[in-house]
């Protein structure tokens, strides 16, 4: 049990302003639902432009920035970024800054025919405002924006905390130029605290803090045994064919209860919340009668250990299958890293398994190696008990600390040019957001607290010594 933290002294006044400022949040959140920035090639860039501008406005109307810029950065030498939108306030006398990043790009909306109400028209239906980006993540913008605006109402413009804004043009499309973006910003883009306004909550009554980020390397493994295909018949039974070295080695990678079964791959030794197998079943939608895998808590097995899955294969098709021995197999390996090991350290634990395990004498090769590391928040800097305070606060019950099976590869971008910053990872999502998906919707009432839990997290900053 977390004992509920003491009251901050503007908590009453913030609350009513965010209160009374959430109809013009929610009307400003749906005029940018409104414009289709989609930042994937082939789709139209002017969109992208024009959800930049309409974000700038909103930064500059606040009244508090010295400067509010859009801008673009080189992904390579012959092509450039999406444009992003940055908003600089120096601290004064002595206070910290903080750095509120969200994404201003959306994912495409998919068919239209699978949303009940057009993807790009923000409708609210029960408890929830439904369209592409109501959630992901220009709820992640308009948050932001609305607890400046709470925090401005309630203690005046002429405070001393350094503010920026970071609004990212293509987090959708792999944040291609984020890492030039940054290095050419680094002056103004530097912080005490940076907020990462782009990841979800327990559920829509309780408030998370993303504390852990599994890493993730990914490469192709060819497995090869003949010179050339040879006739089954002839050679079958004493000649190995690569699919049956291929079958082999990659069962090896699992232990008969599906956990991975590689020495050297780590798992981190943490506490997870409840989370039942039922619920699993239910979320991942697994067929009757077929059960989960792996063994620990479930969320350790989700948060803190490996995990590898083979995601495509190249070999004959069904349909062009003749009587041979297959001389060659590729196939896509993707492994997710446990926090606490380097992706570099998982590779080589992963390529010397898969070199010693190759049954007959098969060849193996590895090529395209991809590697993103893995990312835990230090919990015991200050800022994480600042959040989780607030969160409180505004929320009513305490926080929790959540993991991410999957990455946020600008993350570890952010962590490589500011090692100092003190990184939260925060969000408007909820379970049933669909984010990426047909029908993705933002909860109002998440959206009112998540707000008011930036706009005490201001004040709170503005009050440190
Ligand atoms: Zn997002």
């Amino acid at each position: 049990m977390t004992e509920t933290p003491q009251s901050h002294p503007l908590l009453a006044e913030l609350r009513e302003s965010v209160q009374s400022g959430l109809p013009s949040a929610i009307s400003d959140l749906g005029r940018l639902v409104r414009i289709p920035s989609v930042s994937w090639d082939g789709f139209d860039p002017a969109h992208v432009a024009a959800s930049a501008n309409e974000v700038r406005a909103l930064l500059e109307a606040l009244g508090v920035f010295d400067s509010v810029v859009v801008s673009t950065a080189p992904i390579d030498a012959e092509r450039t970024g999406q444009p992003a939108v940055l908003a600089t306030r120096a601290a004064r006398n002595g206070k910290p800054t903080i750095l509120l990043y969200a994404h201003h790009d959306v994912q495409p909306p998919g068919q239209d025919a699978d949303w009940e109400s057009s993807p790009f028209e923000p409708t609210v239906r029960g408890d929830r405002l439904y369209g592409r980006g109501a959630a992901d993540d220009k709820a992640g913008v308009m948050a932001h924006v609305a607890a400046i605006r709470a925090f401005v109402d309630v203690v005046g413009t002429d405070f001393d905390l350094g503010l920026v804004a970071f609004i990212e043009g293509e987090e959708e499309f792999g944040s291609r130029s984020f890492a030039n973006f940054i290095v050419q910003h680094r002056e103004d883009l530097a912080a005490d605290v940076i907020v990462v306004a782009d990841s979800d909550n327990w559920d829509t009554e309780t408030p998370s803090l993303t504390v852990g980020l599994r890493g993730n390397v990914t490469f192709k493994l060819t497995v090869s045994t003949l010179e050339h295909a040879s006739h089954s018949g002839m050679f079958g039974g004493a000649a190995p064919d690569a699919m049956l070295a291929m079958i082999r080695l990659l069962a090896s990678l699992h232990a008969e209860d599906g956990s991975v079964a590689v020495a050297g791959l780590t798992s981190r030794d943490a506490t997870t919340p409840d989370y039942s197998e039922e619920r699993l079943t239910e979320e991942a939608a697994l067929l009757d009668g077929v059960r989960p895998i792996g063994h620990g808590p479930v969320l350790s097995r989700l948060w803190d250990q490996p995990a590898i899955t083979i995601t495509g294969i190249d070999a004959p098709s069904v349909v062009n299958a003749s009587n041979t021995l297959v001389p060659s197999v590729t196939v896509k390996v993707s492994a997710r890293i446990a926090p606490g090991q380097t992706a570099d350290d998982a590779y080589r634990a992963l390529e010397s398994h898969l070199t010693a395990h190759a049954p007959f004498g098969a060849h193996v090769e590895i090529s395209d190696v991809d590697r993103g590391n893995p990312f835990l928040v230090d919990t015991t800097g200050w800022a994480v008990a600042e959040a989780k305070d607030a969160m409180h606060q505004a929320w009513g019950r305490a926080a929790v600390e959540t993991g991410i099976g999957g990455s946020i590869p600008f993350i570890s971008d952010l962590v490589t040019v500011f090692p100092e910053a003190q990184i939260l990872i925060t969000g408007v999502e909820d379970p049933d957001s669909r984010a990426h998906s047909p029908n993705e919707s933002l909860h109002l009432g998440v959206f009112h607290r998540a707000i008011l839990t930036e706009a005490v997290l201001l004040a709170k900053l503005e009050g440190r010594e």
